[in-house]
């Protein structure tokens, strides 16, 4: 035992030895010794390429000097359920070199705790109090001066991204970056004046089976490769001041812990992200801009496409002109020769993906100040395809001839004549493209979602649109499906954001904006209170439409019958299966999901705002009003309309049209429904998934909460016990029939008390909810006590046995949803 404690001991001893024999010799070596016959790239950080050992060297001359790092995925998987897409970024990092003796630390400051504008020695207090991080060690190749260099190889060369973390999250399996399939990807490591840029191609490998997700888009799913990239970026250190936040305009905030505030004064202090943008003339009122903030579109963007991201992005100009700067935001195509990695180009990225997916703004952020360095915006190049398969499904342009197959019982169908061209549909795509176009850049402005904004004429290109389908003398009108420029609130956020008054002036003219945005009913919803199904704004929804949100689902109604009316052989291209028409009747037999959504909210429901206390009171007012019983009994009604087998049920000469999926077809971009028919088309559970949108948004258990809370506040109010009695006697009859209804009716009863059941046993659901649900259990037990039929029996006796038994009993599980959003 001991002879082996000095055996280690010796051989540490000797590994040390050796280790600093060979620091002490390589430091020896000056920095133009070390680096003859290397390749240089030289920039902000210059880099040495060393093609014979296929390292790269990094000389670093700036030490206790901040910089930004920033990493991202330049080459990603191609696959939006696991979300590692090409051009997504990571997290920004103030960070500095740090020399102690033959190393170098990468330091990352914390900013999240400071003492702001107060004294060294308590900004020093502050910042020993909380941990910083160490990024890496680097040790000392060769040495000139003040200069060090570095070989960065391994640094750079690693998964600093998280791909590996982001598959086994995603139960892909788990992948480790092999090595020896990794290396530096040189046509896109570059280095320029202000930023130094290295791209790494990274392999990762398993020996688990992959993933179904990863086999989907990898060629050889045991080894999948992606490029991961590494921004080093000068800081500004002068010349930005940051603007504070404001809870009734919906910027990105930057929160610090400022331990120098007064202590009468909350904790943190909140900016908002934002670009620098500075008047030549600051006294003018309109002025140009010292530097326009400039966005780039995609050169490898179809020419179309190209031009609809370019016109859409250009919307913002006029927010701009507005907030003072006639010419201080602009679009271009970005330089051939240009990357669109490098920090200087604020980008918009069109990128292709296997699947639909979201699309995205993201952007670099100076993490000191919330300045942004750069704004990185990704659109999937699928979506604008969604948009072909709702537009064709609700115009049916493809086919004169055959005119549509029709419901019997709509007579506005014998009247309909297909009118919409193939440009019609093309139009539509390229009007949401331009939205989408304008939506992203907004974040990358600093703006967050605005879900209440279409409920002000489409106040916001923040809010997610649903396209706009009126009926106009019978025809479905797409005229105005999109907006066609930024709205009243995305004008007053950026004058907000970034006017620029004389110092003096400031504070009392950003006070006044929002004073005079509020007083015209500019109203933001951030995603908290809209992006639930059991949120309680009651104008907090996404995907939807109009001012009120009842009348709207009424709409939506209509016009879902009218499209289901005309769809058939016309809502098809020649030369494709008939087997697809299934993907292209989902949007529009679901067309009502989001509508209902948004209606439910009316239901429980309050209006409310960020209001803040000024010298006059709240501001605005009124803080909070509980939507009238009035209007959350006929948001109620409207709903339960949904889960009537008339509105559920489609045609039989629909149904004979749609033959099982065709030979080859099995796979690729079309979403069927999910069925228990093999198959052929399974109407039944169709129309189980269309009644689920109500009833699922009718029993979330923070709605039912709400309603007892608002109830408990005054009885004029519907209680969670009228909610559940009106969807059962929907489902179920008034009274106990002795007929045996239809098989949706049956369909639509089961999955009813299936809902009713699991809500009765979530055990995060408020009591008084639970006993509501089992009460509302009871209601349908009785309603079925008359009925002799095989589906009427069992169910009853399922009940039966929950009611005795806290434990649900075995239910079928109700038929999942298919993905709905993104909608185009
Ligand atoms: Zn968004």
């Amino acid at each position: 035992m001991r002879r082996l404690l000095i055996l280690a001991a010796l051989l540490s001893l000797h590994a040390v030895s050796t280790a600093l024999a060979q620091t002490a010799s390589t430091v020896t070596k000056t920095i133009a010794e070390r680096v003859a016959g290397l390749r240089k790239l030289d920039g902000y950080m210059p880099l040495y390429w060393d093609e014979a050992s296929g390292r790269l060297f990094l000389e670093i001359s700036r030490f206790d000097r901040e910089f930004l790092y920033q990493v991202s995925l330049a080459a990603g998987l191609g696959s939006n359920p696991v979300g590692l897409d090409r051009g997504q970024v990571g997290p920004s990092a103030a960070v500095r070199f740090e020399r102690v003796g033959p190393k170098v630390l990468l330091v990352q400051t914390n900013y999240g705790f400071r003492a702001l504008g107060a004294p060294a020695a308590e900004q020093r207090a502050v910042a020993d109090s909380f941990a910083t991080s160490v990024l890496w060690g680097f040790t000392v190749d060769a040495a000139e001066g003040e200069r060090v260099l570095v070989d960065a190889t391994s640094f750079f060369v690693r998964d600093a991204h998280g791909v590996a973390d982001r598959l086994r999250a995603t139960k892909q399996g788990s992948y480790r970056l092999d090595e020896t399939r990794s290396a530096v990807h040189l046509p896109r490591t570059r280095a320029f004046p202000k930023n130094t840029e290295v791209e790494v191609t990274l392999t990762f490998v398993t020996t688990d089976t992959p993933g179904p997700l990863v086999r989907e888009v990898t060629p050889a799913p045991q080894a999948m490769t992606v490029r991961e990239h590494h921004s080093l970026v000068e800081l500004q250190d002068d010349g930005y001041a940051p603007r504070r936040f404001d809870p009734r305009i919906g910027f990105v905030p930057l929160t610090v812990y400022d331990y120098a505030s007064p202590i009468t004064s909350p904790l943190e202090t909140r900016w908002i992200q934002r670009h620098r943008l500075q008047k030549t003339n600051p006294s003018a009122q309109r002025s140009d801009a010292v530097q326009p903030i400039v966005y780039y579109v995609d050169n490898g963007a179809p020419l179309l496409i190209r031009q609809a991201l370019i016109d859409g992005a250009s919307w913002w100009s006029r927010a701009f002109d507005a907030a003072g700067f006639p010419n201080g935001f602009q679009v271009k195509v970005l330089p051939a020769d240009a990357d669109p990695m490098d920090i200087r180009y604020n980008v918009i990225n069109w990128v292709h993906r296997s699947t639909r997916g979201w699309s995205y703004g993201e952007s670099v952020v100076d993490p000191r100040t919330g300045e942004i360095i750069k704004g990185n915006v990704t659109l999937g190049s699928l979506r604008v395809r969604q948009n072909i398969m709702i537009a064709s499904g609700l115009t049916s342009p493809f086919d004169g001839r055959n005119g549509s197959c029709g419901f019997a019982d709509a007579p506005e169908a014998a009247t309909l004549v297909p009118d919409a061209s193939d440009e019609v549909v093309t139009g539509l795509a390229l009007a949401r493209l331009r939205q989408l176009a304008a939506h992203e850049v907004g974040h990358t402005l600093g703006l967050e979602h605005n879900f209440a904004a279409s409920t002000y004429q489409r106040g916001s290109v923040m809010d997610y649109p649903a396209p706009l389908v009126t009926v106009k003398n019978g025809e479905l009108d797409l005229s105005e499906a999109y907006a066609t420029g930024v709205g009243a609130y995305d004008i007053w956020a950026i004058q907000f954001g970034y006017g620029q008054w004389p110092a003096a002036d400031e504070t009392a003219a950003l006070a006044r904006g929002v004073d005079d945005g509020l007083r015209r009913g500019l109203l933001f919803v951030s995603d908290e209170d809209a992006r639930g199904l059991g949120t309680a704004h009651a104008l907090g929804a996404l995907w939807d439409n109009g001012p009120d949100p009842i009348d709207a689902l009424k709409q939506q109604i209509q016009v879902r019958r009218l499209a289901l009316a005309r769809f058939g052989l016309g809502s098809l291209p020649d030369g494709l299966p008939l087997s697809l028409l299934e993907s292209r009747l989902l949007p529009i037999y679901l067309l009502h999901r989001y509508q209902v959504n948004a209606a439910a909210k009316s239901v429980g429901g309050a209006m409310f705002t960020y209001s803040v206390k000024t010298a006059t009171g709240p501001s605005p007012t009124p803080v909070l009003t509980i939507v009238s019983p009035e209007r959350q009994r006929a948001a109620l009604a409207t709903l339960l309309e949904t889960i009537a087998p008339p509105f559920l049920a489609l045609p039989s000469k629909l149904l004979e049209l749609i033959p099982p999926t065709a030979y080859g077809y099995g796979t690729g971009t079309a979403e069927p429904f999910a069925r228990r028919t093999s198959a052929v088309f399974d109407s039944i559970g169709a129309a189980t998934i269309a009644a689920d949108f109500a009833v699922s948004a009718l029993l979330q258990p923070e709605r039912a909460a709400r309603l007892i809370e608002f109830h408990g506040r005054s009885d004029l109010n519907p209680d969670f016990d009228e909610v559940v009695a009106a969807i059962v006697t929907k489902a179920f009859g008034a009274s106990a029939p002795a007929a045996t209804p239809g098989a949706i009716a049956r369909a639509v009863q089961e999955l009813v008390a299936t809902r009713l059941t699991e809500l009765a046993s979530n055990d995060a659901a408020a009591f008084e909810v639970r006993a509501g649900a089992r009460q509302a259990l009871r209601l349908a037990r009785g309603r079925l006590s008359a009925r002799t039929d095989a589906a009427g029996v069992v169910l009853r006796q399922t009940i039966d046995q929950y009611l005795r038994q806290p434990t649900p009993p075995a239910q079928t599980a109700p038929l999942p949803t298919p993905q709905g959003e993104p909608i185009g």
